[in-house]
């Protein structure tokens, strides 16, 4: 049997260094859970990034993070809530968690998130109903930021909160402002495959103090402040362990690294596509958007030319890769629930691709994915 070459994953951790030394003084100061100087240096450390204005609670997961800011807008059972179609299930499931209606909408082609006029037509829908949303989860999907201007223009018409879902997009930015400060809400995610990671973990950033308190006591059972054990709303066990908060400390210290290694990666692949008769590759619309390029994606621009197809071409060479996320108007779990727009993001979802775009990738890798792509012909 041929040996194979080392496997290629699509987005695998990658540690900076010095996150061993942060669970270490965890281990030596016994400071073990969900509370220690890990994780208030972890959240000053994204305090001091993101900048004024942005209040960080850490928590269990970016999932935990939409889910608080869901409560913190006081959205019950039988509310709307707006979300993006074309994303995870995390940004939808705690719409459910809290028994409240999910509207989704489509996205735009340009940065393959919320599109205006649909979420316009959606929200009109929902107060002809009888009741205006009372949020709306836009998403940075893949690192790339949405229409800021346009989607924060219709959140104050209508003044309707936004939840920032900018779990793929800690770094990108959009006209030189961090994803992360646009929502009302906004939440990062730490998960093991994002740009950095906590092994699990994730943020709440609120924009008042007063929001950031009540953000930790959700967080935190709802315990009182009393000196006995005293509750009198539903809370979660949702903060984020000392240990964990380590990882995140060393990572921090190369976050700026990683962002440029990961744009490295887009400049590969630019390179690689350029001329590409086959593929077109999913970049930014024009210089207002930095992506922080989280994983690079490619549209096949053959109808003849099957995705699954491609994938399975890559699979044979060791090289992972996968199909982009499938839109939540077309999940069993969501499919009777309400969809504004053309279907967009289906047809992103049936000719797309990501592709490997670890930080750590080196020059043979490149060289392997460059073959493979320039490979495939019509
Ligand atoms: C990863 C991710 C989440 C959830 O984050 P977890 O930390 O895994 O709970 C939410 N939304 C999007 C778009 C994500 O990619």
């Amino acid at each position: 049997m041929k040996l194979e070459e080392k496997r290629i994953w699509l987005s695998p951790p990658h540690m900076g260094g010095n996150e061993l030394q942060y669970i270490q003084e965890a281990f030596d100061t016994n400071w073990i859970s969900q509370a220690g100087n890990n994780i208030t240096e972890f959240e000053k450390s994204l305090e001091n990034y993101l900048g004024k204005n942005s209040f960080v609670t850490a928590l269990s997961s970016g999932t935990a993070a939409i889910h608080l800011a869901l409560q913190l807008l006081n959205v019950e059972e039988g509310d709307f809530v707006i979300c993006q179609s074309f994303t995870f299930v995390a940004s939808a499931n705690p719409i459910l968690y809290l028994k409240a209606v999910p509207v989704f909408v489509d996205s735009e082609r340009s940065t393959w998130n919320l599109c205006p006029d649909a979420l316009d037509e959606a929200i009109k829908f929902c107060i002809k109903k009888g009741k205006k949303p009372k949020a709306i989860i836009v998403v940075s999907l893949y690192g790339m930021p949405f229409m800021v201007k346009e989607i924060i223009a219709i959140s104050r018409r209508y003044e309707i909160p936004i939840i920032e879902d900018s779990a793929e997009a800690l770094g990108s930015r959009y006209e030189n402002q961090l994803c992360g400060t646009f929502g009302d809400l906004s939440v990062i995610s730490f998960n093991g495959n994002k740009i950095i990671t906590t092994s699990g973990g994730g943020i709440l950033i609120s924009r008042n103090q007063k929001d950031k308190n009540r953000t930790f006591y959700l967080a935190t059972q709802a315990k009182e402040d009393k000196d006995y054990y005293s509750h009198s709303e539903i809370g979660y066990n949702y903060r984020l362990n000392n240990i964990s908060a380590g990882i995140g400390r060393g990572q921090m210290q190369v976050l700026e690294e990683r962002i440029l290694q990961r744009r490295k990666n887009h400049d590969f692949y630019q390179g690689v596509l350029n001329d590409s008769e086959v593929f077109s590759l999913f970049s930014a619309p024009d210089e207002k958007y930095y992506s922080n390029y989280w994983l690079n994606t490619i549209i096949i621009k053959h109808p003849d030319l099957q995705k699954e197809e491609i994938a399975k071409q890559f699979s044979e060479k060791n090289i992972e890769t996968r199909y982009l996320w499938k839109p939540m108007h077309l999940q069993d779990l969501y499919k009777d629930y309400y969809f504004f727009g053309t279907n967009v993001c289906g047809m992103l979802f049936d000719t797309g691709l990501c592709l490997p775009s670890g930080s750590e990738m080196s020059d043979r890798c490149r060289c392997r994915i460059s073959e493979l792509l320039s490979g495939i012909k019509i």
